[in-house]
């Protein structure tokens, strides 16, 4: 069995691209460029509670850092530097191999550095750290969000959820439409590009891991307002031949969560560019409703133009 500094060396030690010095020492040497203000998020993953014992140590690792890039993506900021605790009940190498193989995809995907972190025996345990950059004063918070503005979401949340059923046996789906769902679960795709291109155009945002509704309402408390979110333009993961009944569908893209996705308000003005945008990069950007002066109060409207309001912090009232 390799030792504990075997283990790192073999399997933690990656190419570094912005770091002075990274794994090896004492502590990690980090060289932010000029004129830039560090964002850093940190997440916790714990074995049974997060992810099952069972999951593929490859998708596990791409995830587990995914997740923390999206934060840093739902900025407007750009990931640089991450650290990797991990507790383990045993030192498995075959599955530590699989882990630091896909956290080292997620890593070169988006340029991101392992720069350090902390090896311990205990129960299985994942805790991320990263660190991005952002021009100083002009990451893009929650609390800009201003009645009038439109409000977009980018790709088809819901999919995630979509998955975790298909793979359940709750749904059938056709092969490729059930591998996009799928992937999208364990290897969410976190939106970098997006996040840097709407900086200087949102107002506000979030990433919607919590589900569409749930996130809204963070936005909401942070900024104040309220939202209008007209049901017929909410973009769904299921369409056509594969559509699953309306209410259902309707509730997986209002609710369904890990999707990782982001949720944002920008100016009318900006619709144009927005529109460019999406097409620039390939992803879908929908403008599913307004923010209103109604503060915390999120009115669906149907397409019968039915008004049903709901609080941001009760939008549990809506579970099935
Ligand atoms: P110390 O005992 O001085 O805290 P460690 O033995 O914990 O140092 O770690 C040695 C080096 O390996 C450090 O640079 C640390 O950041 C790095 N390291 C430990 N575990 C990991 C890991 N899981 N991923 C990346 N780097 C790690
Ligand atoms: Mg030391």
């Amino acid at each position: 069995m390799a030792s504990e500094f075997e283990l790192i060396r073999r399997h933690f030690t990656l190419p570094t691209r912005n770091t002075r010095l990274g794994v090896g020492d004492d502590a990690a040497l980090l060289v932010p460029r000029p004129g830039m203000e560090l964002v850093v998020t940190s997440d916790m993953l714990v074995s049974g509670t997060h992810f099952f014992a069972d999951t593929d140590p490859v998708d596990l690792g791409w995830k587990t850092l995914a997740v923390n890039v999206s934060d840093i993506a739902a900025m407007g900021a750009e990931p640089r530097w991450a650290f990797l605790a991990i507790a383990l009940p045993a030192a498995d190498e075959a599955w530590i191999a699989g882990l630091a193989k896909g956290f080292a995809e997620c890593a070169e995907r988006f340029s991101i550095d392992l720069a350090g972190g902390d090896t311990t025996r205990g129960p299985l345990t994942l805790s991320v750290t990263l660190i991005g950059e952002v021009a100083a004063g002009r990451a893009v918070r929650r609390d800009g969000a201003k009645p009038g503005e439109d409000l977009w979401v980018t790709g088809t949340p819901g999919q995630a959820t979509l998955g975790l059923a298909h793979l359940r046996g709750e749904l059938a789906l056709p092969a490729d439409t059930a591998a996009i769902c799928v992937a999208a679960l364990h290897r969410p795709q976190p939106r970098v590009e997006a996040g840097l291109a709407l900086n200087g155009i949102a107002t506000a945002m979030l990433d919607v891991s919590d589900g569409l509704l749930g996130d809204l309402g963070h936005i909401l408390e942070r900024s104040g307002v309220g939202a209008e979110v007209e049901l017929d333009c909410l973009p769904h993961a299921l369409t056509g031949e594969c559509a699953i009944a309306g209410d259902r569908m309707q509730d997986t893209t209002l609710r369904g969560g890990d999707d990782y996705e982001l949720l944002f308000t920008a100016p009318t003005s900006q619709r144009g560019v927005i529109t460019r945008l999406s097409g620039d990069l390939g992803l879908p950007f929908t403008r599913i409703g307004v923010i209103s002066n109604d503060a915390r109060v999120i009115t669906l409207i149907d397409s019968q133009g039915t008004r049903t309001r709901t609080s941001a912090l009760g939008y549990d009232h809506f579970r099935a």
